[in-house]
């Protein structure tokens, strides 16, 4: 397996994949690049979190509320078949090889990686293990405590071990949703003194239904996903003037 070249393994998600926006522009959110109205700067999640002034997120792809993207970042922890899991698990495994070795500059240097943790279980961990560069460097240093801060910005929901003033900390997570749990691992890393880096997910979770994602996905479901691009060097811009439709 780790002979083989992941832009070849990950070739059936290709298909799937939808690029990201680049920021700032009219209806995409400056920091999780999700789609907002025209008047916004910041979905509600990343509005929520603006006393942390958190770093901007760099998702590898929009994960679309019941498309292929969204079936496999389901499967590959929780279907009741571990082939499922096993076959999800190197498709998004080798996508996320793809991004960190075409992006390693947009990314930033970094002394070890890290995953955003529930009180379960640390659902990256399949994924960090079939990295190499990553499973070099992985380091949990957050323990999701028991409670039901969960859902809130809250930097409270984890234990931090092992972080020192200065460690340049590599945040990974599958998915971003609301943020909180993204938001709130940044918090509690900086309490110790660590520089967040990324933070990458694998997919920006985003609605259909709702109506600035619509637009959002209208002409970003045109475009081609682009090994050589993501949204800090080469980010999707709509075609024509920037301001108005
Ligand atoms: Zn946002
Ligand atoms: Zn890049």
């Amino acid at each position: 397996m780790n002979r083989v070249d992941p832009l070849t393994v990950m070739a059936p998600l290709t298909n799937a994949l939808i690029p990201v926006a680049a920021t700032p522009q009219v209806g995409v959110c400056g920091l999780c690049r999700t789609g907002v109205a025209p008047d916004f700067t910041r979905c509600h999640s990343c509005h929520e979190a603006a006393s942390l002034d958190p770093p901007g997120i760099l998702p590898i792809t929009l994960s679309v509320g019941g498309g292929l993207i969204h079936q496999h970042l389901w499967q590959y922890k929780n279907h009741d078949r571990e082939e499922v899991r096993e076959r999800t698990g190197t498709l998004l495994a080798a996508l996320t090889a793809v991004f960190l070795n075409h992006h390693a500059e947009c990314i930033g240097e970094w002394d070890y990686c890290t995953t955003v943790p529930s009180v379960r279980r640390i659902a990256m961990e399949p994924i960090v293990r079939r990295v190499q560069r990553l499973r070099d460097n992985y380091k949990p240093v957050l323990r999701a405590r028991d409670g039901d801060g969960a859902r809130v910005l809250n930097p409270e929901q984890f234990d931090v071990t092992d972080v020192e003033a200065g460690d340049r900390v590599l945040l990974l997570d599958d998915t971003f949703t609301t943020g909180a749990k993204m938001f709130s691992a940044v918090a509690a890393i900086r309490s110790r003194g660590g520089v967040v880096v990324g933070p990458v997910v694998i997919g920006r979770h985003i609605q259909r239904q709702w109506p600035p994602s619509s637009q959002l996905l209208e002409w970003l479901e045109q475009r081609t996903w682009n090994v050589d691009r993501c949204a800090r060097c080469a980010g999707e811009l709509r075609s024509g003037t920037m301001f108005g439709k």
